[in-house]
């Protein structure tokens, strides 16, 4: 079989590249006569790949010496309740800025934990009786913030509802420690870490398999961080034990390495960014250029480059579109189940070839309905 178009949302294409090597290497991993799946996490083969990983994602996100870079489980879900089990004392609250389906669990997951408020939504009445559907991102004017707040948390690309932040807050605007979710788009651009106070990104989109998220975070952010939870869900008993508190996902961090690898062989993060700034003007002027056609519901300067999502005129439409397009070779197409819809996701192993596949189809199935 030739390799699929993959617009999965995550877990997601991943380089060829990270995959062959880890073909390659299964059964003997550099000469040690066993797989690196077999080898102690504490030994010092798997420490070079750990260590090797660690130092890609500081480099490559271009994180200052003052920060640590943690590798942790739990997926990024894990971190809406890590966040403020860790950030958020008794006694204060913690700003949410609600984006999306991923920024609305965040703040159900701080509720559980303390005192949380709604900074800004744009969330507004979808179609089914109750629902809540987003199409922007807020406006700076539109932010009405705590000034006492523990931190705020931003996510910075809505991976359900295709838009993304532009630019962030400066800190005239967001005075309190800034937190974001950057689960779909880390690395996919060069970021100022300097603006947060702490980043983390489940590692399924842009730099890995699922199961694994990266956290940076600010040493003293993470050794200010409460000590009346257990342990394990602690950011300093990462940071002091080099995220080897327990047995970590050695495979994981294994492929996060080769994925790194490869990011960097490319450009690094701004590599990434223009690759994916041509991927996103190649569909989006699809899209434009049709747009009687495929109407995409995103206020345009909330656009996202990691996840496109439209709709064509009628469900039946989409259904066919879906299933032609898989006939093609290209998956992943299907909007998410609350959404609808297409979504396409063009996340850094995407391929410029892929896209023009998936606009070559459009165009194709546009003149034929
Ligand atoms: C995918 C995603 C998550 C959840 O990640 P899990 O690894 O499934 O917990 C959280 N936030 C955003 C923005 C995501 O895209």
């Amino acid at each position: 079989m030739p390799r699929a178009h993959n617009f999965n949302a995550g877990p997601a294409a991943m380089p060829v590249s990270a995959l062959e090597l880890a073909r390659d290497e299964l059964l003997d991993f550099e000469g040690t006569g066993m797989s690196i799946l077999e080898h102690s996490h504490r030994g010092k083969d798997f420490d070079r790949v750990h260590q090797e990983a660690l130092g890609l994602i500081r480099e490559l996100a271009g994180v200052p010496d003052d920060y640590d870079v943690l590798l942790l489980q739990g997926g990024g879900s894990q971190q809406f309740a890590m966040v403020p089990m860790n950030l958020l004392p008794a006694g204060k609250s913690a700003d949410y800025v609600i984006t999306g389906g991923w920024s609305e669990k965040a703040f159900e997951e701080a509720k559980t934990v303390g005192q949380a408020r709604i900074a800004a939504t744009t969330a507004i009445d979808g179609a089914e009786p109750g629902s809540k559907i987003y199409r922007r991102i807020p406006k700076q004017k539109e932010l009405t913030l705590d000034p006492e707040a523990a931190y705020v948390h931003l996510t910075s690309n809505n991976t359900l509802y295709g838009t993304q932040w532009a630019s962030f807050p400066s800190r005239e605007v967001i005075s309190r420690p800034l937190v974001a979710d950057m689960s779909s788009d880390f690395l996919s651009k060069p970021i100022d870490v300097a603006r947060f106070a702490l980043i983390y990104a489940g590692a399924q989109k842009n730099i890995g398999p699922s199961g694994i998220v990266v956290v940076i975070a600010r040493k003293d952010v993470v050794a200010g961080g409460r000590t009346d939870i257990p342990r394990i869900f602690r950011y300093s008993t990462a940071a002091k034990d080099n995220s080897l508190y327990n047995t970590p996902p050695t495979f994981s961090i294994y492929l996060i390495r080769n994925v790194l690898r490869w990011v960097k062989a490319n450009g690094g993060a701004a590599g990434m960014a223009s690759r994916n700034e041509k991927k996103g003007a190649i569909l989006y002027q699809a899209l434009d250029a049709r747009a009687d056609f495929y109407r995409c519901p995103v206020e345009r300067e909330s656009r996202s480059l990691m996840n496109v999502v439209w709709n064509l005129p009628t469900k039946e439409l989409e259904a066919k579109f879906v299933a032609e397009a898989q006939k093609s070779g290209m998956v992943g197409l299907k909007g998410h189940r609350i959404t609808g819809g297409i979504r396409a996701s063009l996340y850094n192993a995407v391929s410029e070839e892929s896209v023009r596949a998936l606009v070559d189809f459009m165009d194709d199935f546009a003149r034929r309905a």
